[in-house]
């Protein structure tokens, strides 16, 4: 059972395509031939999404016959599970308001950036995870409770307390404008009093496992992973990282073609 970080890599990567999903719930049913498996799913690059699960101990394969590993079988009951416990009522959440901005300090990172700390009012609390698929780029750590998203270079993160840190912002006029932007569309959600729908995710994590992680920085980013980041904000193509054309990546480069068109 997958169970190390790079295990779980794996998982998160076959996970993160809707067509190795569908094939996941097309065999929660019982076992199926692949013949069966790409007439519903389709045939295109169905051995590779099906290596792919197999990689990740989601599925097993046998004489032409695939089915769910026990894993594969935990991990789907596990997902329903968190889906039912869902909160989705958020009728009874208040609008809020930014209350203060305390502090405009130059940015770690770039000196000629600042980052902002501000008070919204009231606090969210358990809302905020409730409210992650708002922001496209949006997280939900539970392990700090806040909601972490990013725009650009700019990296947001609203904590149930009611914190807000922005880091990366060019001015007080750009900070305005970005709490500004939060506050509305947090009161948009709220006037409606349902969550918004959970939205299906592409992780980071595959891409950035797939790049050279040279961090050469040929790509004019500083690192694989910021690079990955761009990717899944539609910043920055793939042809960008020259390093990968390199015949050694040749596979890495067909699994991130596969990922990026699922953007
Ligand atoms: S060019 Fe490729 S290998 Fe180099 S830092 Fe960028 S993404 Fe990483």
């Amino acid at each position: 059972m997958p169970g190390n970080p790079n295990e779980i890599k794996l998982v998160n990567n076959a996970m993160s395509n809707a067509t190795r999903r569908k094939i996941m719930n097309f065999l929660s049913a019982g076992d199926k031939s692949t013949g069966e498996i790409g007439g519903e799913v389709g045939k295109t690059m169905l051995d590779f999404h099906l290596k792919l699960l197999q990689q990740a101990s989601l599925i097993e394969i046998e004489e032409g016959t695939v089915k769910l590993s026990e894993y594969g079988k935990n991990f789907l009951e596990d997902k329903e599970d968190k889906s039912v416990n869902k909160i989705t009522d958020i009728s009874q959440a208040k609008p809020i308001e930014i209350t203060e901005v305390r502090q405009l300090l130059p940015c770690i990172a770039d000196s000629s950036k600042f980052r902002v700390i501000a008070n919204m009012a009231p606090s969210l609390g358990e809302t905020l995870k409730v409210l992650e698929p708002l922001f496209p780029r949006g997280r939900y750590s539970d392990k700090i409770s806040a909601l972490i998203m990013q725009k650009g270079e700019i990296i947001t993160t609203v904590y149930g307390t009611g914190k807000v840190t922005m880091t990366m912002i060019k001015n007080e006029d750009e900070a305005k404008e970005a709490l500004e932007n939060l506050r509305s569309t947090i009161n948009e959600a709220i006037a409606k009093g349902v969550a918004p729908a959970p939205r299906e995710k592409v992780r980071v994590e595959p891409m950035e496992l797939y790049l050279p992680q040279t961090n050469c920085g040929k790509c004019g980013e500083q690192s694989c992973y910021t690079f990955a980041i761009k990717l899944m904000s539609s910043e920055a193509s793939l042809d960008k990282c020259t390093s990968l054309k390199e015949p050694k990546y040749a596979t890495n480069q067909e699994h991130l073609q596969v990922l990026t068109a699922y953007i």
